[in-house]
């Protein structure tokens, strides 16, 4: 019988969920994914959680509850560092301790170390490791399949640094689409729409999910304004940015946060920019403030939205359509000289 391995739609999922499918159906494995985020997987994972953790992880929670019982194995990695000095946020590091003795009753778990720092082929020591787990021994069917994940994931995120999300990155591989240029970057002021274009700053584990974050992404688009997203700026222009700060963070997601708003910041490349979030993250509270100041100095409109499981609708719509209007006011005010 083909083994079934569950990936739950949180955290890495946003990362790495194209390399890990392409992986392990080559391998014959059918992987299965936990449902798009609902209130009921919110609230399950609320339940199973303890009460100070931030709302990204008591969500993992939910996904995991959501898939245990429908897979043979559960993938819940152990992401150690995307390479040098910088690690994941202590959470990652933990996760697999944390679901494993969570109390809950479990499938077995696949949570192998993902570490680049230090030998090159971090991914492919994983992924053979991976493959070893679920019994696949065979090295030649392990290469091959390694060889097509890899490709994939270059591929993913290629296709996000030109302005694709997620689940249409990962359809346009399945179909071996290619996308066009990234729509996000083609301004408004290229458009003549004279509409704002808006940095959303975040966690792509809260960006992307359009359930917990009130879906801020595709309300602002539905606005007519043009959204950037830390995934739409190159490796490169972050390695930059990494190179003129006099100290980094520590943590992975939360410096792309940093020099993504920097360098939008330096390049005046948008006209207002949004945080997204997590109630109860350690490092978002310093990469907030940090933000906040430097769109301060910069003269930026800068707006913080917090998410939490309390996190309504209404009240993020009213605040989006108040800012852009703020944006648009001042860009109106710009172009007639007030
Ligand atoms: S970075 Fe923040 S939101 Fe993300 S897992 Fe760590 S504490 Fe939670």
């Amino acid at each position: 019988m083909t083994a079934r391995v569950g990936i739950p739609r949180a955290l890495f999922y946003y990362t790495y969920f194209p390399m890990w499918q392409a992986f392990l159906e080559k391998l014959g494995v059918e992987v299965v994914f936990s449902r798009p985020t609902n209130k009921e997987i919110l609230e399950a994972g609320i339940r199973e959680t303890v009460n100070d953790a931030c709302i990204p992880i008591k969500l993992f929670h939910g996904h995991v509850l959501d898939l245990k019982d429908r897979v043979d194995y559960l993938l819940i990695p152990r992401l150690v560092s995307p390479g040098g000095y910088i690690t994941y946020c202590p959470k990652f590091l933990g996760l697999p301790d944390m679901i494993r003795f969570s109390g809950m009753k479990l499938p077995a778990l696949i949570s192998h170390r993902l570490s680049l720092r230090g030998l090159p082929g971090g991914l492919s020591r994983f992924l053979r490791a991976t493959a070893l787990s679920l019994g696949i021994k065979n090295p030649l069917a392990q290469q091959k399949a390694i060889s097509h994940a890899l490709k994939c994931h270059k591929l993913y995120h290629r296709l996000l640094l030109e302005g694709k999300q997620p689940l249409e990155a990962s359809t346009l591989i399945q179909k071996k689409g290619r996308a066009g240029r990234n729509a996000a970057l083609v301004t408004a002021a290229e458009a003549g729409t004279g509409m704002p274009r808006v940095a959303l700053l975040g966690y792509p584990y809260t960006i992307y999910d359009s359930f917990v974050s009130a879906d801020v992404y595709h309300k602002l688009q539905s606005m007519g304004v043009s959204v950037i997203t830390p995934d739409q700026i190159s490796p490169q222009e972050l390695r930059r940015m990494s190179r003129v700060l006099p100290q980094n963070l520590f943590w992975y997601y939360s410096n792309r946060v940093w020099w993504a708003g920097l360098s939008l910041l330096q390049r005046k490349a948008v006209d207002g920019m949004i945080h997204l979030t997590a109630f109860a993250c350690g490092p978002d509270a310093m990469v907030d403030k940090l933000l906040e100041l430097e769109a301060k100095k910069a003269r930026m409109p800068f707006l913080t939205l917090t998410i939490d499981e309390h996190t309504g609708e209404g009240g993020v719509q009213t605040r989006l359509e108040a800012f852009i209007d703020m944006l648009q006011a001042k860009i109106e005010n710009n172009r007639n000289g007030v």
